[in-house]
């Protein structure tokens, strides 16, 4: 457990789009910053879901792939260097007597801010594992939960687990990359895009069902060989050569215990007036996770929800400070440091 005294002005739950730009903004309103993300690394939903995905709707981009965007949001996050916590997920908030407010994470770590934005998206993303007690000594080498960069897969054997979307989807994307592709699937019917379910039926996309992963084996960390077992008939196993292995076996989404934090909620979100502060008083939220009249879950919708949220959180630092807008159009470096 570390309690650090040090009181920020604004802590941020969560490295998403919607943290990462709030913490730039709040670095412009000279406000002394922390995230605290649960991954460990930023980005929020954009990594871990469509890193070489091509997005298009965020204004003055006219494309860029999820990859090219982090980049873009992380290194702007970082011009007033804020305190950055990765790992760490918040689980606990106390209002202490000077109206500070005490964050204490699942790990035993202390953090004492002014102000809490909350920018936790739907929550905390976990990937369901493979139940295989060897399955962590290939994870992250050879067996994947998502498929970061297609180019690790060109001219490997690969073997995707899963009947979903996900599933179909990297089946069809990585069959022109990859040497071949298996798609194992524990029912005979998927649960896909019907369109992309009959992409994959004429696809080169070798479809094993219905039949599970019984074993997987391999060495230091590299893959060589799945043994999988048809579900009705359990005499009938086969051996499948590989090099990768991606398992879709879907995601759980946590937003517990913040729920239980006594914030008003509506649909799974946190309801926030127009100053994006949510029932409690100094606690912000902001991006997917804020409730208000015609929301847009879009990450252009958070870039304009950090920088309302950060000015009022300055008022309340700040109290003789406007919430006005301020513009980054100075023609000089924005820090010393550059
Ligand atoms: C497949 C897919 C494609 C998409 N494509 C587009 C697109 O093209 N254009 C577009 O505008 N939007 C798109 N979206 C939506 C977009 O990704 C979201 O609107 C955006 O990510 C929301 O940002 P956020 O920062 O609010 O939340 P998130 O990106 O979900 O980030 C929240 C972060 O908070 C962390 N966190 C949660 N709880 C805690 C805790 N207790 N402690 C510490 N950390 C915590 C999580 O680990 C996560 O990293 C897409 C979404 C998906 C799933």
């Amino acid at each position: 457990m570390k309690t650090s005294e040090e009181v920020f002005d604004v802590t941020i739950i969560g490295g998403g789009p919607a943290g990462l730009f709030a913490a730039f903004y709040s670095g412009m309103r000279e406000m002394k910053t922390k995230i605290i993300e649960y991954l460990p690394y930023l980005g929020g939903k954009i990594p871990y879901f469509y890193p070489e995905k091509v997005i298009r709707d965020i204004g003055a981009i006219a494309e860029a792939t999820g990859d090219e965007v982090t980049d873009q949001l992380v290194q702007q996050a970082m011009t007033f260097d804020p305190a950055i916590v990765l790992g760490e997920q918040v689980v606990d908030l106390e209002r202490l007597e000077d109206d500070t407010f005490k964050l204490i994470s699942s790990n035993g770590n202390v953090h004492f801010s002014k102000t809490v934005i909350l920018a936790t998206g739907f929550g905390t993303l976990h990937s369901v594992k493979l139940e295989h007690p060897e399955a962590a000594d290939f994870e992250e080498k050879s067996l994947h939960y998502t498929v970061r960069k297609l180019a690790d897969y060109h001219g490997r054997h690969v073997l995707i687990s899963g009947g979903g979307d996900s599933a179909i989807d990297w089946a069809l994307e990585l069959e022109n990359i990859a040497a071949s592709v298996t798609l194992v699937h524990r029912r005979n019917e998927f649960k896909g895009l019907e369109s992309n379910v009959t992409k994959l039926r004429k696809s080169r996309v070798r479809m094993m069902t219905p039949y599970e992963i019984l074993q997987i084996h391999g060495t230091e960390g590299q893959l060589r060989k799945v043994t999988i077992q048809h579900k009705d008939n359990k005499h009938d196993r086969q051996d499948i050569a590989v090099d990768r292995v991606v398992v879709n076996h879907g995601f759980q989404i946590n937003l517990e215990p913040i729920t239980n934090w006594g914030l008003e909620m509506a649909d799974g979100m946190f309801v926030v007036d127009s100053s994006m502060e949510t029932s409690m008083k100094g606690v912000f939220a902001i991006g997917d996770i804020a409730h208000y009249p015609n929301k847009l879950g879009l990450i252009a919708g958070a870039f304009n929800e950090g920088p309302i949220a950060i000015n009022h959180a300055k008022k309340l630092v700040d109290p003789k400070d406007p919430v006005v807008p301020l513009f980054s159009t100075e023609y000089r470096p924005l820090t010393d440091k550059e």
